[in-house]
């Protein structure tokens, strides 16, 4: 079976890594001539609006999925045409834009921090009454790793904030402004639906950020957090009529999870399944699309991944702590991009936590913040 990927990014290729031992083969669209993707299957370098690429594209494929969630809507519409596409394209409309998105929690009942949409510096004003200070502005579009959004924390930062982002090119900009959650831990919850409707959890992951770039990932046996995480993820797989892996990230604030946005696809803060679960979310993205059963989403014991951000700790050094197992995404380093992860497994979290340390201190020495 031949599977289509758009995007070529380090997810596809972790797609394509997962899908060779059940004998897929894998064709990626990707405008850029260093997608790392490439290594791994057909790479067709072109724009993601290209009618006779994505035309060339889906004469090879049986199916096609999406690596990244901001796929145009006409792409998905035109692959949709020519074969299966999965996650469906209502799940791209609703996680592209944050309103949108927020639209969808407050209709399934899942709660979320307050928020207004804001589109000029009058509406900035008067939305910062409905979601009082601290509060964060944010893109309602095309916003990820942190970009796209300035945190309010006095009435005196509403100019500096609307300068930053409220105005483009084209006019004032489309905005969102949230309350600031003062979080205890962010978490998130990977999910999987196969096209039967079959429905797989993976343990709720605990997630650490730096400059809004995710670092650190933890999976939690028997997180508290962990049923109500799964019912919200559920509402929206069933709501979405959902086929595919979704990562759905919250806020936990007191006994309660706020929801802060979904990712309608494989997520980082799931790449410790690779290791550390019965079957990975590559996999199980690839069963699902593939309409095969989805495997256990069991932890198979103590587990941590760690995200190498501008540049790689040495090899040497990282091979010799046990349990650890290195990610390369065949990317050149630049400053804050994700060029790789390692995954840290253990028999129990005094030896996780030890491990950790080891390479943490690596990672000092060589990130770039
Ligand atoms: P996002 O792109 O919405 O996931 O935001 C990136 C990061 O910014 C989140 O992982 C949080 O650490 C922080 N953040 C975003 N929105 C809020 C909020 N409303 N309150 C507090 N922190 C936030």
């Amino acid at each position: 079976m031949k599977v289509g990927i758009l995007g070529g990014g380090q997810l596809g290729r972790m797609l394509a890594l997962a899908g060779y031992p059940l004998d897929l083969q894998f064709v990626f669209v990707d405008p850029s001539a260093t997608a790392c993707a490439a290594a791994l299957g057909q790479h067709l370098c072109a724009d993601y609006t290209d009618a006779a690429a994505l035309k060339q594209f889906c004469a090879q494929i049986d199916v096609a999925t999406y690596e990244f969630e901001n796929v145009p809507a006409q792409t998905a519409q035109q692959v949709l045409a020519q074969v299966p596409l999965y996650p469906p394209p209502a799940a791209l409309d609703t996680a592209q834009d944050r309103l949108s998105e927020k639209q969808c929690f407050d209709r399934l009942g899942i709660p979320l921090p307050r928020y207004v949409p804001v589109a000029s510096r009058e509406a900035l004003t008067i939305a910062v009454k409905t979601t009082g200070l601290p509060a964060v502005l944010k893109t309602r579009r095309f916003g990820y790793d942190g970009k796209g959004q300035c945190v309010l924390k006095t009435e005196a930062d509403l100019d500096r904030a609307w300068a930053q982002l409220g105005n483009t090119p084209d006019g004032p900009a489309k905005l969102i402004l949230e309350a600031f959650v003062p979080f205890e831990r962010e978490v998130s919850c990977l999910a999987v639906r196969s096209k039967t409707g079959e429905l797989a959890f993976y343990p709720l992951t605990e997630n650490q950020h730096r400059n809004g770039i995710l670092r650190v990932s933890t999976p939690h046996a028997n997180d508290p957090m962990q049923a109500q995480a799964h019912d919200y993820a559920r509402r929206v797989l069933e709501h979405l009529q959902y086929v595919g892996v979704i990562g759905f990230e919250f806020f936990v604030a007191g006994a309660q999870l706020l929801a802060n946005e979904i990712a309608p696809r494989v997520h980082n803060s799931g790449h410790w399944t690779i290791e550390g679960a019965q079957t990975s979310q590559f996999e199980n993205h690839l069963r699902a699309v593939c309409g095969l059963p989805l495997g256990s989403t069991e932890l198979r014991g103590h587990c941590a991944m760690v995200n190498f951000i501008g540049r790689a700790p040495d090899d040497a050094a990282m091979a010799a702590i046990p349990g650890l197992h290195i990610h390369h995404y065949g990317k050149s380093p630049r400053h804050q991009r994700k060029v790789g992860h390692a995954t840290i497994t253990a028999n129990n979290k005094a030896e996780l936590d030890a491990r950790l340390a080891q390479l943490q201190t690596l990672i000092a020495v060589c990130e770039d913040g």
